[in-house]
């Protein structure tokens, strides 16, 4: 059935135009679903957010907006979502959009673009990825475990970019946002399409690749976050150039007077903050539960050598010493002991303990995965070192991987050691277990993860 619609598609398009055809991927979610978790974290992301409230900014925001969208094709137009466009006043290089259509662009996003067509490159990727509905497409390839908790893992995954683990309640690694972050074929889908609904909003679709070189120059401390959500599949630039020669620019867009007036607005505004200062100087993004958190100490009791067994959804079961604590996550689950957890400069981190979480791969190669997944670790842990190798171990009666990694804990200040554990489950999702101890302490520790691991049944 599914092959047979793709073929009549391939062939009902293939005489409008050589430009590559995007086919939405597969979808267990209704548009309306989209629409419900979208509005849902709408709610959240502008309570913990400093939206700009400055006309002249938002309405030329939203004047592009509107542009682009007029130009999704028919296809992947979806009558109950509502496309909207706000803008934070956050001095970092990101934009992100909600399933169902709410788009937020970070200031510093619009102040970085060197024309127009870039500030349009990155609302028409993130549209389309909206369009696509990516964000529900990915949800329905997550495991059971991971369903639990979506719209947790979708506000997380698309708010994390901006507020780390403030929001997402992600863990030190901050695995939460690297978790429904797209993936590479879900990023090329947002290059293309993206690059169509340009060129028929009339704007040059080569400016997408201008916009990319634009982002990657803007290093700073490291890549700006929009590049780490939205990872490059890989040839980028040359892929959209080329796609760009296929497509006829309708109605090009040849004013540039709006963006020259934004962008001498906001210079004349007071510099947007950082979005960590943003959040300080608001008060936003604690719990909004408003309790307060567990401050982590470093100093905690030995690990008791009597097990107790949990069950994660009908994910996993994993048994871990009786004296820890079950801190659920976003995406993943923690047990750490008493004094082992809590919040440190708004991340949410543990010096001693073990993670246990299942993140999407599409490699369906355990080593490759094993690679992405300390690739993306190291992302959010700096001073995070590269394993000399891997060991093969067994992970719940399945071939697995065994790393070891040195980093530097964010409390002590410390070395402590990290040993992960990879296993695939059955979807091609990566099963991984972080434990975490002090270095000086890891000798016993490894004991205790060996056993822990030796513990887990996977139910996939
Ligand atoms: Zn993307």
């Amino acid at each position: 059935m599914k092959r047979l619609f793709f073929t009549l598609l391939l062939a009902a398009q293939t005489t409008l135009a050589a430009q590559t055809t995007i086919t939405p991927p597969a979808n267990k979610y209704s548009p309306a679903d989209d629409v419900k978790m979208g509005l849902q974290a709408k709610a959240e992301a502008e309570q913990q957010l400093p939206i700009m409230r400055d006309d002249e900014v938002t309405s030329y925001v939203e004047g592009i907006g509107r542009r682009l969208v007029n130009a999704i094709p028919a296809n992947l137009r979806h009558p109950e979502f509502r496309y909207t466009f706000e803008v934070v006043n956050v001095r970092e290089i990101n934009a992100f959009a909600l399933p169902g259509g709410p788009m937020f662009v970070n200031r510093g996003m619009i102040e970085a673009a060197h024309s127009e067509g870039e500030v349009a490159s990155v609302m028409a990727h993130e549209l389309s990825h909206v369009a696509l509905r990516h964000g529900t497409a990915q949800a329905s390839k997550a495991t059971k475990y991971e369903i639990g908790t979506i719209a947790g893992a979708v506000l997380g995954a698309i708010i994390g970019g901006n507020l780390g683990s403030v929001v997402a309640q992600g863990t030190q690694f901050g695995l939460g946002t690297a978790f429904l972050r797209f993936s590479r074929e879900f990023e090329k889908q947002a290059d293309i399409e993206g690059s169509h609904i340009m060129a028929s909003a009339g704007y040059d679709p080569r400016d997408m690749a201008n916009l990319f070189k634009t982002i990657e120059k803007q290093g700073g401390s490291g890549a700006p976050q929009w590049l780490s959500d939205h990872p490059n599949p890989g040839n980028r630039q040359d892929y959209i150039l080329k796609e760009a020669q296929m497509l006829h620019v309708t109605n090009p867009v040849s004013d540039t007077r709006g963006f020259e007036q934004v962008q001498a607005h906001l210079k004349r505004l007071s510099p947007a903050p950082t979005t960590e200062q943003a959040m300080k100087k608001s008060g936003r993004g604690g719990q909004t539960s408003g309790q307060s958190q567990p401050v982590p100490t470093g100093r905690v009791s030995a690990p008791s050598s009597q097990f107790r067994t949990y069950t994660e959804g009908d994910l996993f079961r994993v048994s871990v010493p009786s004296n820890w604590r079950e801190l659920p996550g976003g995406n993943a689950v923690t047990f750490a002991p008493e004094g082992a957890y809590g919040q440190t400069n708004g991340q949410s981190v543990f010096t001693h303990g073990v993670e246990l979480g299942a993140t999407r791969n599409e490699t369906h190669d355990l080593r490759t995965a094993t690679d992405e997944l300390i690739a993306s670790l190291a992302s959010g842990n700096p001073n995070l070192g590269r394993p000399s190798g891997y060991d093969n171990v067994s992970v719940a009666g399945r071939k697995g991987l065994r790393a070891t990694l040195s980093n530097t804990s964010e409390v002590t200040g410390q070395p402590e050691a990290i040993q992960l554990y990879t296993t695939l489950m059955r979807d091609g999702s990566v099963f991984y277990t972080i434990g975490v101890a002090p270095r000086d302490s890891f000798r016993d520790y490894q004991n205790i993860f060996q056993r822990i691991v030796g513990s887990i049944q996977l139910m996939d």
